[in-house]
């Protein structure tokens, strides 16, 4: 145990849990099957105690396996870092410019978003991962990467050792004469093997070259997305948030200029930000180094911005129809049902009469929230999701259940505090949101 805590750092033993779910277990399951595979065929192919290559290819297959399972339980068990609950900035004056999570009972620092999956603010959230059941942030993001790195080299590695087992299999162990490959193939055994190559471990092999390919293909294209993520010190989250400020400062033509501020400029910069030789990333997940011409807060106030900007712009609908909250609801319509859309975001039951501030959509369904009563506000409660668009219908602003709401919305922009840096036209952007509210409302 010792010795595995060395390499794997438990922050807390219940942890261990996370392997009972789907993604740990087949990620588990292929990582398994292609290095026993990949170690069997190599007895078959090319025997390890005979020659160097032999025990090279060997040691190197053992070293893959080593390597991946070490970054994967790290990504898992080290996990992104969270927001200590109940958390408060050190200056009670920068409260103002945070967001606070309900569930947490504490402000959102800088970079951190709530996970509902984790159930806490995560430090420099990017996502949450399926695959090792945690989300990918600030501490484990360098294990994650290096994950995505290694599982395609050992599974091309592995698909090698496949591919030229069956060959040498099913041509009756032909001696290789191909000038192009430089490994020494005289000593390949061209004699019995050791094991028998039958037809269940021919489709054995088949069936890890199968897998084999297709890691190194999805995997290999994750490890490009998280690279990109690195070298611009830029998580999927904040880049959505990038192109959400500029289509509303467009919307709004507030002549505010955008500058991300935690891109440090260069790509190796950002790269030693995440990549260190002790495995720990720079910083304390809370304060980040910025742009020179920004601050702390710059992201941050630029989210309150866009969510107060939601509320104005989102659209209210009626729900006509009941809905059972299924995944693929049979009653739905054919189109309903195959159209679901491919995301393990939770679908919201429905009754005839709810309203809903719907954010986003597909032609058969759409994303919002559910409007709640002063109670389930009050206890902090939160219903978003996924529903079939049939199940409701478009309101009209000019309806009289609509002043309500509208007039909520104006004082949710009037609530913005007056005092926020003076670098954003402030109240220019106001008035542009009070005008696009009323030519609406027209
Ligand atoms: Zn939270
Ligand atoms: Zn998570």
């Amino acid at each position: 145990m010792k010795f595995l805590s060395t390499f794997v750092t438990f922050e807390n033993l219940h942890e261990v849990r996370r392997l009972c779910h789907w993604g740990p277990i087949i990620a588990l399951s292929v990582i398994a099957i292609c290095s026993t595979m990949a170690m069997l065929d190599s007895i078959i192919w090319y025997w390890p105690l005979d020659t160097i290559g032999g025990s090279i290819n060997f040691i190197m297959l053992i070293n893959w396996t080593v390597l991946i399972l070490y970054n994967y339980f790290n990504a898992m068990f080290v996990g992104p870092g969270y927001i200590p609950l109940g958390w408060k900035p050190e200056n009670q004056h920068d409260a103002q410019y945070l967001q606070y999570c309900r569930i947490c009972q504490g402000y959102k620092a800088p970079r951190s978003h709530h996970c509902r999956k984790c159930n806490r603010c995560v430090m420099k959230m990017d996502h949450h991962c399926p695959w090792i059941n945690n989300c990918c942030g600030h501490l484990n993001h360098a294990y994650f990467t290096s994950f995505l790195l290694l599982a395609p080299l050992g599974c091309s590695h592995a698909a090698i050792i496949f591919i030229m087992t069956m060959y040498t299999q099913l041509y009756e162990r032909i001696s290789f004469g191909w000038s192009t490959v430089k490994i020494d193939m005289s000593a390949v055994r061209q004699f019995q093997p050791l094991m028998p190559f039958s037809v269940p471990a021919f489709a054995a092999t088949l069936f890890a070259l199968g897998l084999a390919l297709g890691t190194t293909i999805a995997v290999g294209m994750l490890f490009f997305i998280q690279m990109k993520v690195i070298l611009r010190n830029k998580t999927s989250i904040e880049s959505w948030i990038e192109e959400k400020a500029k289509d509303r400062i467009q919307h709004y033509q507030t002549g505010e200029e955008f500058i991300f501020p935690y891109d440090l400029g260069g790509r190796w910069l950002n790269f030693k930000q995440v990549f260190t030789w002790s495995g720990t990333p720079k910083g304390d997940g809370i304060v980040w180094p910025v742009h020179p011409k920004c601050h702390q807060h710059t992201l941050t106030i630029e989210q309150l911005k866009q969510k107060a900007d939601k509320r104005v712009r989102s659209v209210q609908y009626q729900v006509v129809e009941d809905y059972n909250g299924a995944c693929c609801p049979l009653r739905k319509g054919l189109q309903t049902f195959f159209r679901t859309p491919c995301t393990e975001e939770p679908r919201i039951p429905l009754s005839k009469g709810d309203i809903i501030l719907a954010t986003r959509g597909t032609k058969w369904w759409m994303y919002g929230d559910k409007v709640l009563n002063e109670e389930e506000m009050k206890a902090g409660d939160r219903v978003r999701g996924w529903f079939p668009r049939r199940c409701v219908e478009k309101c009209h602003y000019d309806t009289a259940a609509n002043e309500s709401t509208s007039d909520k919305k104006q004082t949710t922009v009037l609530d913005w505090p007056t005092h926020w840096p003076d670098f954003t036209p402030l109240e220019n952007l106001r008035r542009r949101i009070k005008e696009t509210r009323s030519s609406e409302c027209r």
